[in-house]
């Protein structure tokens, strides 16, 4: 528009130019037209400024939104790890559950072909849990088994990794642990839980663990050893139980 309006004045000026006999009419016409460039530039630098300043508006207004989305996801990201830890987590007992564990034996058992050092698994399972059940009720059934999962958690290493399997079952893996070690952690176990004196309603009640370790050993892959460390512990419960064995 603006470049238009010039480009008429212009033509205009070279009309006059053309046409104009006097001097003075000339420099009169000339003047006129150069005063009408002179508001229109002025219009113009107006007219862009104003535009300017709604383009910076914008781009503040822009600028907060992205602030507050950013801040959004950053809140969302904080409950979606909030939740899935969450998810990983046994309710009662407070310890990992089993979901946690397939995602972490999957990564003991990648560990443990590329560096091979020694990873061992251990499954416990309470003793005749279903009497402590009926003996004494569901309540206290669920206070021992949060005590024991407690007490597990506390005697192993940091870097061994404990889970409820299910119901009244224990796994716990352990890495840079071999089955003879393994066997020496799950008997330390056995004991404490034999001795944590345990009391329901100021009553004792005894409480003991059989368990079964084994050790990831070439051509085995988590679930063989799995098996191997559950058959184990069923032998320990044939043996009469309060006892471990190791799974070959
Ligand atoms: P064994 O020595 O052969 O292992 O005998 P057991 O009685 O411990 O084994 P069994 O499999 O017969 O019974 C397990 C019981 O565990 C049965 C079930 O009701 C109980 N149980 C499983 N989950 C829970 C729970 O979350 N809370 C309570 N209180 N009991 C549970
Ligand atoms: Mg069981
Ligand atoms: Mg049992």
């Amino acid at each position: 528009d603006m470049h238009d309006q010039v480009q008429d004045h212009i033509r205009g000026i070279n009309e006059s130019v053309n046409e104009a006999a006097e001097l003075e009419q000339l420099k009169d016409l000339v003047r006129m037209r150069l005063n009408q460039i002179a508001e229109h530039m002025t219009t113009f630098r107006l007219h862009e400024d104003e535009r300017d300043q709604r383009a910076q508006e914008r781009i503040k207004e822009l600028n907060d939104q992205i602030q507050l989305m950013e801040r959004d996801s950053e809140k969302l990201r904080k409950k979606v790890k909030e939740e899935r830890e969450q998810a990983m987590l046994d309710p009662l007992t407070e310890i990992h559950n089993r979901l946690a564990f397939d995602e972490r034996i999957e990564q003991e058992y990648a560990r443990w072909k590329r560096y091979q050092s020694p990873l061992s698994l251990m499954v416990i399972d309470i003793d005749h849990f279903k009497s402590i059940n009926d003996t004494y009720g569901h309540i206290a059934g669920d206070k021992v088994l949060h005590t024991v999962a407690q007490l597990l958690q506390d005697k192993i290493r940091e870097t061994d990794f404990l889970a409820r399997y299910g119901g009244e079952e224990f796994v716990i893996i352990m890495p840079g642990t071999g089955a003879e070690e393994a066997l020496g952690v799950a008997e330390k176990l056995r004991t404490e839980v034999e001795h944590c004196g345990f009391h329901y309603r100021e009553e004792a009640v005894t409480i003991t663990i059989s368990s079964g370790v084994a050790e990831f050993k070439s051509g085995l892959n988590p679930a063989r050893v799995f098996e191997l460390a559950d058959s184990a512990m069923y032998r320990a419960k044939e043996d009469g139980r309060n006892r471990c064995f190791i799974g070959k």
